[in-house]
């Protein structure tokens, strides 16, 4: 299976460093709001790849934190009134909500940066013995970009042509403008620790650091997150892990592209930012994720709401897809005999295996894992279009159950969206009224009711007809006929 490794711009066959197991880590929000849907999509793409790897049989062991101790958390909790730790603490549990909701895996270990403080110290301590950090008179500790000659190595940028592109932050107390905070001095109001250099606080790229160290063990397999994490948020862990403990902090770093809305940037004063939250208010979040996983991940991606709505409808088509050829399964003549059409279905779904695993080995082209689902579901819809009469109960139920499974792998339930019909009791005196059923099963008395329908339809009995689909729509089901006959569903 081959990985795009940014620090090697190029795939890579992968192999993970202990056999059969990937150690991953990606870098968690900055929980002083509502997440948007730019954060959620790198989120949701590495959920995927969590999955597939899964898929693959690797035993994964995924870590991701809550940087709950940060500027923008205290800025905001400054605006509020409140105390930053409150504030952390509300958008860390509305984070996991939403993560929840959007059907992402929980991650095996969830460390927060101010649970994690000891590691931190330990790892600066380590970094000033080792002359990769000084401390500053106003209690600050940088890290020497200066002391590391491999500074640079994962964004491919060079120290010399930075210095000269950018403009030099003041702060007199630097000895280069690359140098970055491992730990600072506490301000007036804000949250802070004892440490030897004085109460303070760690700096952000700090966190991942140490805590990768302390519960992964370094290198690990994969470490992830944003494109714009590149430079300099990632270039400075990998400094800090190469020069603390003399390795390299991850083999494959994986990097999403940026999501646009409408082509452009999303930001609050465009006016064209949107949490996750207000979308997964309106929209079913498997169509947000098919949505998202249509584009491959390194690709940015241009959200619309004209886009939602289509994946809206993709959604629809594929449920609608497995319940009908679970429907048809179930009343399909029992007769055991294969025909060519059945044949050459059965070889199709066979096929959709193959061309979707093919697509995933090729970095986590979920596009094309997508392709072939959809593949599957046109060819099923015409067999089942086609095969009338002859319809054959295996071919339907291996294609619905391959449907579930590689969607499954993309974190899509189908079994969810199939199972979730249960009928309403009353439909068993419906059918007692309108056809003499005397059973007391609402799904039996669906199909006496479907059946006394149609033959009510066939006799041009149009008032029986009606009765009974009127009888059946204030249930709040509908009608819905398919290439295989007339069943119940829910109204959405
Ligand atoms: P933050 O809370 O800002 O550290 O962001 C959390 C994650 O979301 C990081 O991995 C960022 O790289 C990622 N991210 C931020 N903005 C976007 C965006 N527009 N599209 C995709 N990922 C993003
Ligand atoms: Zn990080």
């Amino acid at each position: 299976m081959q990985i795009y490794n940014t620090q090697f711009h190029k795939k890579q066959e992968f192999t993970p460093i202990d056999e059969g197991k990937v150690r991953m880590y990606v870098c968690g929000p900055t929980v002083y709001d509502q997440i948007h849907i730019g954060n959620a999509r790198t989120f949701l793409s590495f959920d995927m790849i969590r999955r597939y790897l899964m898929f693959k049989g690797y035993q994964v062991t995924f870590a991701q934190n809550l940087t709950d101790v940060d500027d923008k958390i205290i800025n905001r909790a400054n605006e509020q009134g409140r105390t930053s730790a409150e504030v952390a603490e509300e958008f860390s549990a509305a984070f996991i909500e939403q993560m929840h909701r959007f059907g992402i895996l929980d991650p095996d270990i969830r460390p927060r940066a101010t649970r994690e403080i000891e590691a931190m110290q330990e790892m600066i301590q380590l970094l000033i013995e080792q002359g990769n950090a000084y401390e500053v008179p106003s209690g600050d500790v940088y890290f020497s970009v200066r002391s590391d000659g491999a500074y640079g190595i994962l964004s491919g940028r060079d120290l010399d042509q930075l210095r000269a592109g950018e403009r030099v932050e003041v702060n007199d107390e630097k000895r280069d403008p690359f140098d970055f905070a491992l730990w600072k001095a506490a301000k007036p109001g804000e949250p802070s620790w004892p440490s030897p250099w004085g109460d303070g606080r760690p700096g952000w790229h700090t966190e991942c650091c140490a805590m990768i160290h302390r519960y992964l063990g370094t290198p690990i397999d994969i470490h992830g997150g944003g494109s714009d994490l590149i430079f300099p948020h990632h270039e400075n862990e990998t400094a800090q892990a190469m020069c603390a403990w003399h390795g390299a902090l991850a083999n494959v770093w994986m990097h999403t592209g940026m999501l646009r809305v409408e082509g452009d940037k999303m930001s609050k004063s465009l006016g064209n930012f949107f949490t996750l939250k207000e979308i997964l208010d309106k929209y079913p979040a498997d169509a947000v994720r098919l949505l998202m996983l249509q584009t491959h991940y390194r690709a940015p991606l241009d959200f619309s709401f004209e886009r939602l709505d289509g994946a809206v409808g993709t959604l629809e088509r594929l449920t609608t897809c497995v319940k009908n050829l679970r429907w048809a399964a179930k009343n399909a003549p029992q007769d055991g005999v294969l025909t060519e059409l059945d044949r050459a279905f059965g070889a199709a779904i066979d096929a959709t295996r193959e061309e979707f695993v093919t697509a995933m080995d090729d970095d986590f082209n979920s596009a094309g894992g997508l392709a072939a689902i959809f593949g599957l579901v046109t060819t099923a819809n015409k067999y089942l279009a086609d095969a009338g009469d002859t319809i054959s109960t295996a071919p339907c139920l291996r294609a619905a159950d391959m449907l579930c499974e590689l969607s499954g792998v993309l974190g899509v339930n189908l079994a969810k969206a199939t199972d979730a019909d249960e009928l309403p009791a009353e439909l068993v005196d419906l059918a007692a009224e309108h056809a003499g059923y005397a059973g007391t099963s609402p799904s039996e008395a669906a199909e006496v009711l479907l059946a006394a329908r149609a033959a009510a339809r066939a006799a041009k009995n149009w008032g029986v007809a009606d009765a009974i689909r009127n009888g059946i729509t204030a249930l709040g089901l509908v009608v819905e006929d398919t290439a295989s006959g007339a069943r119940l569903r829910t109204k959405e």
